[in-house]
C-alpha cells in the first residue's frame, strides 16, 4: 500500500512551530507539519511528519513585530501596544470588578534639554527615564513611550484610583533625583495626567485622551505635578480649541491691537512713556484678556508672529509719535521669552528699527521675570544684543515668580519693574512694604530705574513717592487707552490728579 493511498481526506493535519537543536548545536525554529494516517476504516496506522526549518523567516517576524509594537530608543511598547495594552487592562478590569488607570506623563521643558544638549543627551536622558519610570509600576503594569518625552503608564487590575495616584507621586519624585550623563548632573520634572476606569470612559481613545487633558492641566498648574481628569477639564478643552482656532485667525482678520498705558514722572507729573498692551476682539468671543490668549498664543506656537505684529506696530506708532513732536516719549513692548529664544530676532528687530526709522533709545522691551529661567546662557547674550542695538531691556512683574537677584547682575537691564502685587498691598502690609524699599534700594544700587506698575489709589502713591520710586503706571492715572486717546493725554501733557 503506498501512502498516497491513504492520505487525502482521511488525514488530520497539525503544524506546530517550536524550537529545535540541530546536531551541529545551532538552535533553530522549526516547524511541524503532522499528519495522521488512517486506513479506509478510519483506523489510525500511523504519522507522517514532515519538518521546516523557518528559522529566518520566525526572526525575521519577530523583528517586524518588535520594531512594530516597540519604540527603538527604549525598547518600550510604543503606542501601538499601549493601545492594545489599556484595552486588555480596561477588559480585565470590567470582568473582575477592578480599577484600570492611565497615566499620561510629559517631561517638562524637554524640548530645552533637547535644543540646549543636543540630541545624543536628550536621547540618553529618555532612556534613563524609561528605566526609572518602570521602577515605579509592578510587573503587570505597562510603561509605554508615544514618541518624544511623552510616556504612558497603564496600571491593571487597581483596587481603587488612590492607587494611581500613589504611583504618579513615586513617579514625580523619581524623575526629579538627578540624572547623572558622563559626569553631569541633570535635573527633570514631569507632569502627570490620570484617568481611570471604572469613572471616565470605557474607550481607549477617549481615556488617552482625558488623561492627556489632565496632563496639560498639570502644566498649567507649574508643572513637576499630577492631575485627575474631571469632565469640566473637557469642556475647558474645547473653549481652548475654539480659542487657538479662532486666534490662528485674528492677525489675518485684524481683531488684534493695541492700547497704551502711560507712564507718569512723579516729580514732575508729566508722561513720560507708555506701555503697549495688546487687545484681541473677536467676533464670537467678544474681547478676550491677555492673560488668557497669551499662554494659548505661546503654547500653540503663535507668539512669534504675534509678537512680530506688535513691535511691529508698536514701531509704527512710536515713529509716528517722535516725528509728531513727542521725541522724548519711551514706548515699552512686552515681548515672550519664547520670541527670545528664535534665533532671528536680534536681526529682525534691526531691520525692524531701520525700516520704521524708530528711534531705539525710546523703545524698550518687557521681558517678564518668571520666563527667564530658561535658557540662561543663550538669553544673556540676546539681551546683551538687544542693549547694543540702543534698545532699554526692562525686567517685569519683578517680585513673583522665581525673583532672584542674580537675574538682574546678569542680564541687561535697564529697568526694573516692581510687580502690581506688592504695589497694591505696600500700603496696608509691612512684609510688602518693606519688600518695596528693598527693591528701590536694590535697583538704585545697581543703577537701574524702577517703574511701579498697578497704583491705583493715592496711599499707594505716597507710600511709593516716600519710597524714592519716581515712575509709575496704574489705573490711578490712567487706564490703557487707545492711540488717539493717548495723544491728548500727551498734549495736555501734566496728569493732575
Ligand atoms: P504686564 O506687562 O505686567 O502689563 C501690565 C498689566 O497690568 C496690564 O494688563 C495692565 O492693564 C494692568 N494694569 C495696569 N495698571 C493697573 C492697575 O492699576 N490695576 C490693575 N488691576 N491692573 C493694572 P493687561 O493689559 O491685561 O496685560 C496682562 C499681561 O499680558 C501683561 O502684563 C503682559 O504680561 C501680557 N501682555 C500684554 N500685551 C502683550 C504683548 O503684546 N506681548 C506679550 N508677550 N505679552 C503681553
Ligand atoms: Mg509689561
Ligand atoms: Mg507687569
Amino acid at each position: 500500500m503506498q501512502l498516497s493511498d491513504l492520505m487525502p481526506e482521511r488525514k488530520t493535519t497539525l503544524r506546530q512551530t517550536n524550537a529545535s537543536i540541530t546536531r551541529t548545536g545551532r538552535q533553530i525554529i522549526c516547524e511541524w507539519h503532522l499528519t495522521r494516517l488512517v486506513d479506509e476504516q478510519g483506523r489510525a496506522i500511523g504519522v507522517a511528519a514532515l519538518v521546516d526549518d523557518v528559522t529566518e523567516r520566525e526572526v525575521a517576524r519577530s523583528e517586524l513585530m518588535r520594531q512594530a509594537n516597540y519604540d527603538t530608543l527604549t525598547g518600550l511598547p510604543n503606542r501601538l501596544l499601549a493601545n492594545d495594552r489599556l484595552n486588555q487592562a480596561v477588559k480585565y478590569a470590567r470582568r473582575y470588578k477592578k480599577s484600570a488607570a492611565v497615566l499620561f506623563v510629559d517631561l517638562d521643558m524637554f524640548k530645552h534639554v533637547n535644543d540646549t544638549m543636543g540630541h545624543e543627551w536628550g536621547d540618553r536622558l529618555l532612556q534613563q527615564v524609561s528605566i526609572r519610570l518602570q521602577s515605579c509600576v509592578r510587573e503587570q503594569d505597562t510603561v509605554a513611550r508615544l514618541g518624544g518625552d511623552e510616556f504612558l503608564v497603564i496600571l491593571a487590575g487597581l483596587n481603587t484610583m488612590v492607587d494611581a495616584e500613589l504611583v504618579a507621586e513615586k513617579i514625580l519624585t523619581s524623575v526629579a533625583m538627578p540624572f547623572v550623563l558622563d559626569g553631569h548632573n541633570f535635573f527633570l520634572s514631569a507632569s502627570i495626567g490620570i484617568t481611570g476606569f471604572p469613572g471616565d470612559q470605557e474607550d481607549v481613545g477617549v481615556l488617552l485622551r482625558n488623561a492627556d487633558t489632565a496632563m496639560y492641566k498639570a502644566k498649567e498648574e507649574g508643572r513637576n505635578t499630577y492631575c485627575f481628569y474631571t469632565d469640566d477639564m473637557n469642556l475647558q478643552a474645547r473653549e481652548r480649541m475654539t480659542l487657538e482656532s479662532e486666534l490662528r485667525q485674528a492677525l489675518d482678520n485684524k481683531e488684534l491691537y493695541l492700547v497704551y498705558q502711560p507712564q507718569v514722572n512723579l516729580l514732575d507729573g508729566q508722561v513720560v512713556g507708555v506701555e503697549a498692551l495688546l487687545r484681541w476682539r473677536n467676533g464670537a468671543l467678544g474681547e478676550v484678556e491677555p492673560s488668557i490668549f497669551i499662554p494659548v498664543a505661546e503654547s500653540a506656537g503663535m507668539i512669534d508672529l504675534i509678537g512680530s505684529w506688535v513691535l511691529a506696530d508698536a514701531c509704527r506708532q512710536l515713529t509716528q509719535w517722535y516725528r509728531q513732536g513727542f521725541d522724548q516719549l519711551v514706548l515699552a513692548v512686552n515681548v515672550s521669552s519664547r520670541q527670545l529664544r528664535d534665533e532671528g530676532f536680534v536681526e529682525n528687530l534691526q531691520i525692524l528699527l531701520r525700516v520704521s526709522g524708530c528711534p531705539p533709545e525710546r523703545l524698550k522691551l518687557e521681558i517678564t521675570e518668571s520666563t527667564l529661567l530658561a535658557d540662561e546662557q543663550q538669553t544673556r547674550i540676546t539681551l546683551e544684543k538687544i542693549k547694543m542695538l540702543g534698545v532699554g531691556v526692562v525686567l517685569d512683574d519683578f517680585g513673583v515668580g522665581y525673583s532672584s537677584l542674580s537675574y538682574l547682575s546678569k542680564y541687561a537691564f535697564n529697568t526694573l519693574k516692581i510687580d502690581r502685587s506688592f504695589v497694591q498691598n505696600a500700603n496696608r502690609r509691612s512684609e510688602d512694604a518693606s519688600l518695596c524699599r528693598a527693591i528701590v534700594a536694590m535697583a538704585r544700587s545697581l543703577n537701574l530705574q524702577v517703574i511701579a506698575e498697578g497704583v491705583e489709589c493715592k496711599e499707594q502713591l505716597e507710600f511709593l513717592k516716600e519710597a524714592g520710586v519716581t515712575i509709575v503706571q496704574g489705573f490711578l492715572y490712567s487706564r490703557p487707552v487707545t492711540a488717539g486717546q493717548l495723544e491728548r493725554l500727551l498734549v495736555a501733557n501734566e496728569m493732575v490728579l
